[in-house]
């Protein structure tokens, strides 16, 4: 029998800080993830952490004042407050389990700046500061004797009169089934970005844990904030980092003129990601732009800073754009980015499901609000994931295992994945239907929305469900059925993405990331709220919290 006092799913930054925190609580504890940890998309950040260091002069507060400001005033600020105060010891504990932060010319650690920010207080490794905490964070889950399920794809979440039992998984490597039983389950499976095409998400963010806690009655929150990020390649859709922003680059039109003048004056190019997503995306409208993208310039920085701090993404621009910044400006385009809302949490990850706990970009505490800035994100996974899985270890001290029928349910689970493989092969393919929603989630819920588009998508997404009960999945094979997995990935996707329609459509203001041209304006009277949604018996309900509002008064937004 595989069971574990804290079982935590997914092994990016949250989930093994999460797990590291749960094992040094005394949990028995386990760590599942669908690929080797190491290729999580944690490891694909590539600009930095924030910190406010007090011996830099720097303050937490003012931190959690350009977060507050950053998320449009959506963000809770009881959660940014715990968020900021905790971002110094966070940063320097990653600092000791080893990370290499770049170092400034007295050897201190280093900074850049980052956008919606009055100071530089984001610490970088190059542009690779995922890769770099995401390796270190593996050698200290390795040596803190966390069981692994290296390449295990969770399929089900098991509850039991409302009680969390466990999860049912799919060893992929055997195609072999497991209920895996737990006490307290915490859930860091990432983002939903491929719900969404193009997507600078790795193709393994499909929304999964989002999915299966929605499925099985947690509460969603800010389902419609989706992040469009401002640099995203032409074509690919691939990430320029911000930092290429922090170290000074301009954003230009076709005529080479510095169009942010127009829309943020003080901040320029370093404006909030929401603001600077909708300027370009006015421009390009305007005609303003070529082949719809603007120009990202980064000539100027010079080749020594461009081959000491943004190497990473000069090579993805000769590669995939075939454009070399040290020499010449990259056609870039807002692209879908990050997913604000998520699973409902409280600030130690608990969800309305006893047991279940939720942390990193799947959950939504929410610190980030309307609007994530940019290396926030890699601090909310260590500061939440540590919290959860504090939380998770001390909770699975008083509780015991909830009994269900092992048996029965790994005889149902294998019944659900064959009768998705005896599938007559007449069906839709599976990549079809999956386009199909990330090209209409793209056309009509991205930097600018209106009731017309989103009814549209609405409809789509009717439509694809319908379609995706008989895709067929061609390989019948049990070792590393990949068909299978992108089938079951497909469903997951499908779920996130009507709350994400059903959410934007009916919040009737534009706030943060939702700039609906039918409801230009932010109305704090009716709509200084979260949206909160759940599946009901006949579908999705939506109910509203509170923001939580501790000193920072809700203010118009300039940059
Ligand atoms: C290109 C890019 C650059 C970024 N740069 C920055 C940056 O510079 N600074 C910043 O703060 N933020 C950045 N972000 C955002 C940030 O990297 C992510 O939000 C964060 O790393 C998410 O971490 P996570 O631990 O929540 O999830 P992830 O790292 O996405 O990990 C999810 C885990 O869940 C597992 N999983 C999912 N589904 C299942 C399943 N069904 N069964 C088993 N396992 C499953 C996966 O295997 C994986 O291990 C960037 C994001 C991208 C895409």
């Amino acid at each position: 029998m595989l069971e574990h006092d804290v079982l935590v799913i997914g092994a990016g930054l949250a989930g093994m800080r999460a797990a590291n925190a749960a094992r040094a609580g005394g949990a028995d504890t386990a760590i599942i993830s669908k690929v080797h940890p190491v290729r999580s998309h944690s490891n694909a950040a590539q600009g930095g952490i924030n910190a406010a260091l007090t011996d830099r002069g720097d303050d937490w507060e003012d931190h959690a004042y350009d977060t507050v400001k950053g998320s449009d005033f959506l963000g809770d600020q009881d959660a940014i407050e715990v968020m900021c105060q905790a971002a110094g010891q966070a940063l320097i504990d990653m600092e000791h389990f080893g990370v290499t932060f770049n170092r400034d010319d007295e050897g201190r650690l280093g900074t850049r700046a980052f956008g919606g920010q009055r100071r530089a207080r984001t610490f970088f490794v190059g542009d690779f500061t995922g890769q770099a905490m995401l390796h270190v964070m593996f050698e200290q889950l390795i040596k803190s004797g966390v069981r692994r399920y290296e390449e295990w794809f969770v399929t089900s979440l098991i509850i039991e009169d409302s009680q969390v039992c466990g999860v049912m998984a799919l060893e992929i490597r055997t195609g072999q089934v497991y209920a895996i039983r737990a006490k307290t389950v915490i859930f860091c499976t990432g983002g939903f970005g491929r719900v969404f095409e193009p997507s600078t998400n790795a193709l393994i963010c499909t929304g999964d844990g989002v999915a299966l806690a929605y499925n099985a009655g947690a509460e969603l929150m800010d389902m419609e904030m989706v992040q469009y990020h401002p640099t995203t390649l032409a074509g690919s859709g691939v990430l320029i980092s911000e930092a290429a922003r922090g170290e000074g680059a301009y954003l230009l039109d076709k005529d080479g003129n510095r169009f942010l003048e127009k829309y943020a004056p003080n901040m320029m190019e370093l404006a909030s990601r929401d603001v600077i997503s909708r300027a370009e995306q006015t421009e390009i409208d305007a005609g303003n732009g070529v082949n719809g993208c603007v120009y990202l310039d980064c000539r100027h920085l010079g080749e020594a800073l461009i081959m000491e701090k943004l190497s990473q993404i000069r090579e993805i621009g000769i590669d995939l754009a075939g454009v070399d910044m040290i020499k010449e400006t990259i056609p870039i385009r807002p692209g879908m980015h990050y997913a604000m809302g998520g699973i409902r949490t409280n600030i130690d990850g608990q969800t309305n499901l006893p047991g279940v706990y939720a942390a990193g970009e799947c959950a939504c505490v929410s610190v980030h609000g309307g609007n994530r800035l940019g290396a926030n994100s890699l601090l909310d996974t260590l500061v939440f994931g540590e919290r959860s899985g504090n939380h998770a270890a001390e909770a699975s001290r008083s509780v015991d295992y909830v009994e269900f029928d092992v048996n029965q349910a790994v005889r149902n689970e294998e019944k659900r994945i064959q009768d998705l493989l005896d599938r007559p092969q007449n069906g839709d393919r599976i990549a079809a239907v999956r386009l199909g929603m990330g090209d209409s989630m793209n056309r009509n819920l991205a930097v600018y929305r209106n009731e017309e588009g989103m009814q549209e998508t609405l409809g789509d997404l009717k439509e694809l469900e319908k379609r995706f009960k008989t895709v067929p999945v061609d390989n019948k094979g049990k070792v590393f059925n990949t068909d299978l997995v992108f089938a079951l990935e497909l469903g997951f996707m499908l779920n996130c993405a009507t709350p994400i329609v059903i959410s934007a459509l009916d919040r009737k203001d534009s706030r943060g990331a939702q700039a609906r041209t039918d409801y230009p304006d932010r109305d704090d009277k009716n709509w200084m709220k979260h949206l909160v949604i759940k599946k009901g018996e006949v579908g999705p309900e939506i109910t509203y919290a509170p923001v939580s509002i501790t000193r920072w008064t809700p203010e118009e937004r300039k940059y």
